[in-house]
């Protein structure tokens, strides 16, 4: 029998499960969905401009889209134009690699003020995402506060911080480094609510904020401990070392006269979001870590800014029907419900670096082949149809190679792309308009 699956999502997972169902079941077929006509989600969207090299992943998972049994239908959102259901009904197998797409809320008040932003919301801003062309955020003040010390706080600190120069050979888009650079940003702060050691960073992205040209990084040495203490893996544990030899570095370093100050505030949590309609400043109380757990102290104190940004993590947002355990998919390694399976940061949670997936879809993978059976569903035959008689663009593979030539070509100098970020400019594109 020919096997034919459909994976929704064209992400990191999504792409290591595609590899693995072509090497487990040989000869199967592989449909796979993505809602905006790009493939490759966090891969073009999440890694920060200024990881640029990163994006190379992509191409690895290019070559699979090069194979015959392999087809890409972009512009396709599931939840909208075709339902989980229908997936069921005419693949073998449907593997949802919908990543962590929506912001956590903080749960405190000011929380809808302008001016406040998700990271997933800001980092697609800043990379392109047609979701996020009209953010615009409020840069219109000295300060911005960014609440969480993992590497995506770290990401939008050195993003807000770096000049157009440094920027360079990135593939910020365009509207959002004009953005950056026309404000008049004198201090970042990035609050965390626990330690230097519990911080979610790693040594190689907080070394990247160590030489940055216009901003010097303020450490308090005080808030750092003498040395890494706990039960920790020897691995963490020598991450953790290091980041504090960092941290240490950055505490002692000289603070020339820079533009813009980044304030590294550890044990201080967001109490408040001040500010009448749009966001003034921010309040936090300051905390003590009781059974590793962040706790009010009761001292308060605020801070100025005109923007808050939230890195305090994802969650899945799949298609309704589908069921949630907290913030991710409800599933056993991955087997969600009948003929339905989940992978990635959906499967998991927000974790990992991007080779993370590759084990994390290869065991999913494992159990859907212990589960096969020769069904003889149409695949995507039927599903072509479903989508011609509802008048969907689907974008092809090769529409978006000319998409992406088109993003090369028209690449501001010194930078290796410039992204469309509205949908109706790439599908304008592909008409030959
Ligand atoms: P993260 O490392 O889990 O960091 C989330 C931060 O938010 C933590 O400091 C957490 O503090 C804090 N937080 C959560 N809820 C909070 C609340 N209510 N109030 C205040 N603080 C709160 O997650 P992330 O930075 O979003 O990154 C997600 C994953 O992507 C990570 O695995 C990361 O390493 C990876 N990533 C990698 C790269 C790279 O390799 N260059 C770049 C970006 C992201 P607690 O610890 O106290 O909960």
């Amino acid at each position: 029998m020919t096997a034919r699956f459909a994976i929704v999502g064209s992400g990191p997972s999504g792409m290591y499960a595609v590899d693995a169902l072509l090497k487990g079941v040989p000869g199967s077929r592989v449909d796979v969905f993505d809602r905006v006509p790009t493939p490759f989600g966090l891969i073009r969207f999440g890694v920060a401009p200024d990881h640029y090299k990163t994006r190379n992943t992509a191409r690895q998972f290019a070559r699979t889209f090069e194979l015959d049994d392999v087809r890409y239908l972009g512009n396709v959102e599931i939840g909208r134009d075709l339902s989980i259901i229908e997936l069921q009904d005419n693949y073998d197998a449907v593997v949802l690699a919908i990543g962590s797409y929506h912001d956590r809320g903080l749960g405190i008040p000011g929380e809808d003020l302008a001016g406040v932003y998700g990271a997933c919301a800001y980092v697609g801003w800043y990379n392109g995402h047609p979701d996020y062309r009209e953010l615009d955020p409020l840069l219109d003040g000295a300060g911005v506060a960014v609440i969480g010390i993992g590497n995506v706080a770290l990401d939008v600190c050195r993003i807000l911080a770096k000049t157009r120069d440094e920027m360079r050979g990135t593939d910020i888009s365009a509207h959002a480094l004009d953005a950056i650079q026309a404000a008049a940003l004198e201090q970042l702060y990035m609050f965390g609510r626990r330690g230097p050691v519990e911080g979610g960073f790693t040594p190689k992205e907080l070394s990247e904020v160590l030489e940055l040209e216009r901003c010097a990084v303020i450490v308090d040495p005080g808030q750092l401990p003498d040395s890494v203490e706990g039960d920790l893996e020897t691995r963490i544990k020598g991450v953790k070392e290091k980041n504090l030899a960092l941290l240490r570095q950055l505490a002692a370093q000289d603070k020339p006269d820079k533009q813009i100050k980044m304030t590294v505030g550890f044990y201080a949590a967001p109490v408040e979001i001040l500010g009448d309609r749009r966001v003034e400043a921010l309040r936090m109380e300051r905390t003590r870590i009781v059974d590793g757990r962040a706790v009010g102290s009761g001292e308060f104190f605020e801070v100025p800014c005109c923007s808050v940004v939230t890195a305090i993590g994802y969650q899945a947002l799949p298609p309704d029907g589908v069921p949630m355990n907290g913030s991710v998919v409800a599933n056993q390694r991955g087997h969600v419900a009948d003929n339905l399976y989940v992978v990635g940061w959906a499967k998991r949670g927000p974790t990992g670096t991007i080779p993370t997936n590759g084990p994390d879809s290869r065991d999913t993978v494992e159990v859907l082949i212990d589960n096969l059976e020769s069904t003889g569903k149409p695949g995507g035959g039927a599903i072509d149809k479903l989508l011609a008689e509802r008048g969907v663009r689907v974008v092809d593979y090769a529409g978006y190679k000319k998409i992406s030539a088109a993003e090369i070509a028209r690449a501001p100098e010194g930078h290796p792309q410039e992204k469309f970020t509205r949908i109706d400019e790439m599908l304008a594109l592909l008409d030959g308009a």
